[in-house]
């Protein structure tokens, strides 16, 4: 199995890119982000909570993402040829129980760093937030995602460079040739 953890910044591309990944190696997609907008749609009193973080561009606790990834991998790791991690991990602490919970499986993973000039992302963030509809695609979110990411995601890639899994990625310019960079590293692993 060929485990990605595809980081970035938001606005960095995460979501773009995994499709064309799906598409060319057979890999399963998981957006944390995407299952927790789904749980706000739903209405749910958590669902409520966690509109109310995301708004603020504030992480859902480390717990919660931690039993809902470990959810993800007991229904749907058999049989499948890798996982897309889009999203998570957030946190040095979100990193260490991921590895733990792959180890337990006898998996790991690598991870892809989409690289992007600031100026872009945000220029990116505040299109989508045209048409988006989300909470947290305002400037002032924006900003504050921005922030957080910095303080508390970027820390990570550390992490994995330190262990060898680490692959940066030139995340500015065209999407197809972002898309190509991305499937020559990949190609190597799989
Ligand atoms: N979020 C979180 N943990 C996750 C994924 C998402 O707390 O594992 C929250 C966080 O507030 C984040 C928002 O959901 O800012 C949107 O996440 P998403 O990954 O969709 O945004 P992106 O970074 O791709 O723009
Ligand atoms: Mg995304």
């Amino acid at each position: 199995m060929l485990n990605i953890i595809l980081c970035g910044a938001p606005g960095s591309g995460k979501g773009t890119q995994s499709e064309p990944l799906v598409r060319q190696f057979g890999l399963e997609h998981l957006s944390t982000g995407d299952v927790l907008r789904e749980e706000i749609k739903s209405g749910s009193p958590l669902g409520q909570q966690i509109d109310a973080l995301i708004s603020r561009g504030e992480f859902v606790p480390d717990e919660h993402m931690i039993k809902l990834i470990e959810q993800f991998l007991d229904t749907r790791a058999d049989d499948c040829k890798g996982i897309i991690f889009d999203g998570f991990p957030r946190t040095l602490n979100q990193a260490h129980a991921l590895t733990e919970l792959l180890n337990q499986r006898q998996l790991n993973a690598v991870m892809i760093d989409l690289q992007v000039d600031e100026q872009e992302v945000i220029q990116r963030l505040i299109n989508r937030g045209k048409t988006s509809g989300r909470s947290d695609d305002n400037e002032a979110t924006i900003r504050e995602r921005l922030a957080i990411y910095h303080q508390r995601t970027q820390p990570i890639a550390q992490y994995y460079r330190q262990r060898g899994n680490y692959y940066p990625i030139d995340g500015n310019g065209d999407m197809q040739q972002i898309a190509e960079r991305i499937r020559q590293v990949v190609s190597r692993l799989v």
